[in-house]
């Protein structure tokens, strides 16, 4: 059979996986693939990755399912230049000289996210800021150049499994959870990139591939150290810990069986709660109660209900299956007292 294979609505475990060689031909397929809202595996220059259109929240969902993460934490948008990549972030002159030192090549770069970047809000957790990286892996680049869109492609294995570096690595983690893998051999083992956040001042969130003295050299000075706890991608919204976490200002009201005079109602399923008629704005997760397109909708649906200017936000009730627990876990982060 050729062409991808992107059934409608793939169920965990349940997408029939095919191997391919990295031939001619095997970057067209991918790119198709992921076109189609399809996961693909393939080898970048540290290690496999899991690769969806970034652009698209569905498969970016259905990503987060085939790794089978509790908890949604924000991924690298891959992109084929700095041109692409200046479509999606704020570069500043600091930015600017690191992309053109150290790119393509193992850095990735978080920064202010541009109005109208079209990457989805999910792969971004929801965050004002992004993770860029350009790859330097010819197949790598050759996909995302055909697919046209930035990819997110964290490391292609189970969450808490060792990042892959063959081919029988992913299948023996994500059979059947993704569509399409492409064995290109051995990928150079385990060196994950060099994050350095460029918000108000450097930060290396994560040694890696590129070492810290390259980036001293450019900088002119060490970046700082995180903290520990920003490397927790959940401490990522916490109070404080970046300068531009993002968590909703409107109070969150979990488990809401109704819907109170001034609030806005996030709703999951067809079985709306009572009051919802008087409320401020209403926005659906999944009227069809499907938690994939929940997820999908979450970060975006929290944003424009956040800015609806009612009292409250009335959120129902969201089963703990599947995805169910990334969302619940999200959405009792967003409902927790803060103060700032
Ligand atoms: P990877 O699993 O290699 O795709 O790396 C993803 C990691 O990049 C996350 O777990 C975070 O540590 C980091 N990251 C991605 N986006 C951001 C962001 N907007 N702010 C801070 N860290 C980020
Ligand atoms: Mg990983």
């Amino acid at each position: 059979m050729t062409g991808p294979i992107t059934p409608a609505k793939p169920t965990p475990g349940k997408v029939p996986t095919r191997v391919i060689p990295n031939e001619a031909g095997a970057a067209a397929e991918a790119a198709a693939c992921l076109a189609g809202g399809g996961l693909v595996a393939f080898p970048t220059e540290t290690v496999y990755g899991l690769g969806a259109d970034a652009t698209n929240a569905t498969a970016v969902a259905k990503l987060y399912a085939a790794k089978g993460r509790p908890s949604f934490n924000p991924l690298i948008a891959h992109v084929i230049d700095l041109p692409a990549a200046r479509r999606l972030a704020v570069f500043d002159a600091t930015a600017e000289r690191l992309a053109a030192k150290f790119w393509p090549g193992p850095l990735t770069l978080v920064l202010k996210k541009r109005t109208g970047c079209p990457v989805a809000d999910l792969a971004t957790a929801g965050l004002d800021s992004i993770a860029v990286r350009v790859p330097d892996h010819e197949l790598a680049r050759e996909i995302i150049k055909r697919l046209g869109h930035p990819v997110v492609a964290p490391s292609a294995n189970r969450s808490g499994h060792v990042s892959p570096t063959t081919a029988k690595h992913v299948l023996d983690d994500l059979q059947g959870r993704v569509d399409l893998i492409i064995d290109g051999g051995p990928a150079a083992v385990g060196v994950e990139s060099t994050i350095v956040a460029l918000l108000d001042r450097p930060l290396l969130l994560r040694p890696g591939g590129l070492p810290r003295n390259e980036i001293r050299r450019v900088l002119g000075k060490d970046p700082d150290d995180a903290p520990a706890s920003v490397m927790d991608p959940e401490a990522l919204i916490a109070p404080g810990m970046m300068a531009s976490h993002y968590a909703p200002r409107t109070t969150l009201r979990l488990n809401a069986t109704d819907v109170k005079p001034g609030e806005a109602l996030l709703a999951f399923g067809a079985n709306l709660p009572k009051g919802t008629e008087n409320a401020v704005r209403v926005l659906n997760l999944s009227p069809a109660g499907d938690l994939l397109e929940a997820a999908a909708n979450l970060f975006s649906d929290l944003r424009t209900l956040d800015a609806a200017e009612a009292t409250g936000i009335a959120v129902m009730k969201v089963p703990f299956e599947g995805l169910g627990e990334a969302i619940n876990d999200r959405l009792a982060r967003a409902a927790a007292p803060r103060d700032n």
